[in-house]
């Protein structure tokens, strides 16, 4: 028995020795690691890729197959440079070609729960959400800013197709409330881009109840008399279309645009008949009287301009850059009043 008890407290003076040398061994090992590990390594890495990731961005026309270089896509607001086809462009690159020198500010969307269903399918939603905020680097499928284009000041909501899908979640509906409070509080028009694949299934009828939300949200824009322009994108589907998409005062389209509530394979496998060309394109549905007008990407800003202070029952805009009222001295004093009068008005 006496031999037992020396062979235990050996044993436990042993194993307390050995995790303790271990560690300072893992240490001793790490220090010398880390610095390679840690620091070498990862700045080679950034200052490899920083240059060589931009250089090998191509990405393919979806519409002619062209290979794209992403700098010369972007110069040309994301239109295919061979073939005039419109792809999704983010909202910040939207804004940033839309509003004057490129100027806006972010309206804030009040944040709604998150998950509330629990929801998983293959994923978790919350594990895709997570996967489409670092693909996009935005927080949602929705952006509102607001800033001036041609010296008129305007809201503006863009969707993201490329976050899940630009799907209508709460987010979206309380990012079409913000932008139309926002309108009204500070009396401006709105300009919203749509591009969605429809609700977002993971919030179930949440999402749906999205649509009388935004319905009334457009409805205080009208009982305000200010004007609600909708530049409808490829491709703009389901309960979107089905409700703020569709209601505003012009509506306008990008070429080539698919705008529907169901798709056409949907549609061809339900009535089983041949659909003609162009079908529930934007070309489409402007002779059929569904659009105002079709307007490419480029033209855009200008025409939105121009409807703006049309609807605003403005003059039209100084195309020309005036010049800075603080460099006239005093006795001209009075020419650029006007011309700055116009610009706030
Ligand atoms: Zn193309």
């Amino acid at each position: 028995m006496p031999g037992a008890t020396r062979g235990a407290a050996g044993g436990f003076a042993f194993r307390r020795a050995r995790p303790y040398l271990g560690a300072v061994r893992r240490q001793r090992g790490k220090g010398t690691m880390n610095w390679i590990t840690n620091y070498v390594r990862p700045t080679i890495n950034s200052l490899f890729s920083r240059r060589e990731m931009p250089e090998n961005l191509w990405s393919k026309c979806p519409e002619c197959g062209t290979m794209l270089f992403h700098r010369e896509l972007a110069t040309n607001l994301n239109v295919c440079t061979a073939c005039d086809h419109h792809l999704a462009i983010s909202p910040r690159a939207r804004f940033a070609g839309l509003f004057d020198g490129a100027i806006f500010t972010e309206v804030k969307v009040p944040e709604p729960v998150a998950d509330p269903l629990g929801f998983r399918d293959q994923k978790k939603y919350p594990d895709r959400m997570r996967a489409a905020q670092k693909a996009t680097g935005e927080r949602e499928a929705m952006l509102v800013a607001e800033g001036e284009i041609g010296r008129t000041p305007v809201v503006a909501a863009a969707q993201d197709f490329a976050f899940m899908g630009g799907s209508m979640g709460m987010l979206v509906g309380n990012a079409v409330i913000a932008a139309a409070t926002r309108a009204v509080e500070r009396r401006k028009p709105l300009i919203l881009f749509a591009a969605a694949g429809g609700a977002r299934m993971q919030e179930g009828i949440l999402s749906l109840m999205q649509m009388p939300r935004t319905t009334v949200a457009v409805q205080m824009l009208r009982d305000a008399g200010l004007p609600y322009i909708v530049v409808l994108t490829n491709p703009t589907t389901g309960g979107v279309t089905a409700s703020y998409a569709m209601l505003g005062d012009v509506q306008i389209a990008e070429p080539g645009a698919l705008i529907c509530f169901a798709g056409p394979r949907v549609i061809e496998q339900t009535i089983r008949e041949k659909l003609p060309d162009g079908f529930q394109r934007a070309e489409y549905l402007l002779d059929h009287g569904m659009l105002d007008r079709v307007t490419h990407r480029r033209k855009l800003r200008e025409d939105l301009i121009v409807i703006v202070r049309l609807l605003l029952g403005l003059p039209p805009a100084v195309a020309a850059d005036l010049p800075a009222p603080a460099a006239v001295p005093a006795a001209e004093g009075a020419a650029p009043g006007p011309a700055e009068g116009e610009a706030k008005a």
